[in-house]
């Protein structure tokens, strides 16, 4: 039985996609069979992986709306061993569509458990925000990963979306719990970076990762090149930095 990892941080740029496309390649990479939705209309985790986003005609939109099935939508082997339910932005249409169906919450939830077994974990990329798509990544998930950017205003906004995750625990999903906090962009030669660190680790009582993603220009790069960064530069901080991630991820998640 998979794991269901849910990457969100409403406040934007701060790593999710590139946690998301990362993670899930250096996992796959360990063997473990991985599918990525990306349920952000930017589409980013999707040109992440080499796929033209304008060019399917099937992504997660068509899927929530009822327009297409999961074979219709799925996209094998994008990377070894790695599925993807590609989007775009005709997902941004999804949230006034599906504003009225009963259980809406609930609909991406619906088709994450019809193919759950085929992998070991399935991470959702979440879009910058607080809506019905992160609600429905929430309530299909198991564990919430938070990616932090070593910014000054890194605790922003982290408070309403503990509080966000623990009412769809409360409310609608029993099982969802939150995995831990990744720190991203760290610039070790900062003061400001490790004190982010500090001041997340003081005030915030959740798991944090020790393994840290440096600030690396070749992770801003691979992506208009289609690949993750462990293809594109795998001897790069960035590389090994997501690879120790994945470790330290493995080490937690896979009992
Ligand atoms: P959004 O909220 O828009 O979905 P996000 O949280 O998914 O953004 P990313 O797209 O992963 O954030 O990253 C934002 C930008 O920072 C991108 O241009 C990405 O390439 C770059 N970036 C992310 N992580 C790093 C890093 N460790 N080093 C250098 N650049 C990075
Ligand atoms: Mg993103």
């Amino acid at each position: 039985m998979s794991k269901i990892m849910v990457v969100a941080n409403q406040k934007g740029g701060v790593g999710k996609t590139t946690t998301t496309i990362n993670l899930a390649a250096a996992l796959a990479n360990h063997g473990k069979k991985i599918l990525v939705i990306d349920m952000d209309p930017q589409g980013n985790a999707t040109s992440g992986f080499g796929v033209d986003k304008y060019a399917q005609e099937n992504t997660a939109y068509e899927l929530l709306i009822g327009h297409c099935d999961l074979d219709d939508c799925l996209l094998k082997n994008v990377f070894e061993g790695l599925d993807l339910i590609p989007s775009n932005i005709n997902l941004a249409a999804a949230e006034t569509e599906l504003v009225d169906l009963e259980d809406k919450e609930f609909i991406l939830d619906g088709f994450v458990q019809k193919i759950r077994d085929q992998y070991d974990y399935i991470l959702i990329d979440c879009p910058p925000s607080l809506n019905l798509l992160t609600i429905n990544a929430m309530c299909a998930g198991e564990k919430v990963l938070i990616p932090i950017q070593c910014e000054y205003y890194a605790l922003e906004g982290l408070a309403q979306l503990l509080q966000t995750t623990s009412l769809v625990a409360e409310r609608m999903n029993n099982n969802l719990d939150i995995d831990g906090i990744v720190f991203t962009m760290y610039d070790g030669r900062t003061n400001l970076a490790f004190q982010v660190v500090q001041n997340v680790k003081e005030q915030i009582d959740v798991y944090t990762y020790e393994s840290m993603i440096p600030r690396n220009v070749r992770l801003a790069e691979a992506p208009s090149y289609g690949m993750p960064i462990i293809a594109y530069d795998p001897k790069s901080s960035g590389a090994e930095s997501y690879m120790s991630l994945a470790e330290e991820f493995l080490k937690r998640n896979d009992s």
